[in-house]
């Protein structure tokens, strides 16, 4: 039997020992998926070779350390700088970004859409940014404090703070903060989104599982909205393809991992 596993710290809200375990058992696979709380991620290679593992997921805070540990990253991957999925074959671990194009794929439903703008610009902003660029779409960054924008500035991004956002119209707007995860705030002065939502064509939360406080206002404006949910399940389809060597489609996959949002 294969063993995987997710990595993070904290790991102990993880959906992803559900919906992989799911998957295994409806494809008769015969692998087992568990969660292991990592504290340092220096020691990421030497925990999953100990472990005896197949292959990992890894959530926060550990995609930087990930990427280090590799030893043949996909070109994606290393482009962004973080892997969230690893698979060990003959000895060496190979590593992956199954999050922005889980990302690309669930905001896939909303049709002409050219336009979108980003409130946040950590890691999950950092790699959805660049796949959205390199299929096309314009993206404008808005982030709390001036830190983190450096990086998008240099490749050639357009990027405000909240002092000097010079609003435009944008065909998405995105919550890609953690505003609203554990608290009620909304990831922009409100006086903001109140000149940006209403001329958006749809509203999207990369939070999932419950209504954040900016969903909420967006639907005040009667706009179509959608949580993180299908982004959480599509980057866990394309790892499980990867953890099984593309055994099995997409489309076989998606129907059985799905129902771990039902239960
Ligand atoms: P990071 O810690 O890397 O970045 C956090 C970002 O949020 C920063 O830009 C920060 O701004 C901003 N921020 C945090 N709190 C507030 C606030 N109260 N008001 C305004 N801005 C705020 O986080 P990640 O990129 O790793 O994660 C972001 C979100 O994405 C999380 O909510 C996470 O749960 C979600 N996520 C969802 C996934 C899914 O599959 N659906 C997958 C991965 C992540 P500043 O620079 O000023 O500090």
């Amino acid at each position: 039997m294969k063993l995987f596993a997710i990595f993070g710290n904290p790991v102990s809200h993880s959906k992803s020992p559900l919906m992989h375990n799911l998957s295994f058992k409806g494809l008769n696979y015969d692998a087992c998926y568990a969660r292991y709380r990592l504290k340092d991620g220096e020691k990421l290679k030497e925990t999953f070779f100990d472990l005896g593992l197949k292959g990992i997921n890894i959530t926060v805070p550990h995609k930087e350390h990930a990427y280090i540990a590799c030893d043949v990253l996909d070109p994606f991957a290393q482009k962004v700088g973080a892997v969230n999925t690893i698979v060990e074959k003959e000895g060496k671990l190979y590593g992956y970004n199954t999050d922005a194009p889980g990302f690309l794929k669930a905001i896939s439903e909303f049709k002409e859409v050219k336009t979108v703008l980003f409130l946040g610009a950590g890691g999950t902003a950092q790699s959805t940014s660049s796949i959205l660029h390199d299929e096309g779409y314009t993206v404008t960054i808005l982030n709390r404090s001036s830190g983190r924008l450096e990086r998008y500035k240099k490749e050639g991004f357009e990027t405000y703070t909240f002092e000097d956002f010079n609003p435009s119209v944008y065909d998405l707007v995105i919550n890609m903060t953690s505003a609203g995860l554990e608290d009620d705030s909304l990831p922009a002065p409100k006086e903001i989104l109140d000149i940006v939502i209403p001329k958006a064509k749809a509203c999207i939360d990369v939070i999932y599982g419950k209504e954040t406080p900016f969903l909420k206002l967006a639907k005040s404006y009667r706009k179509p909205t959608k949580d993180g949910s299908d982004m959480l399940l599509y980057q866990g389809i394309i790892a499980f393809e990867y953890f099984t060597e593309y055994q099995y489609t997409f489309d076989e996959i998606k129907p059985i991992m799905e129902k771990a949002f039902l239960l």
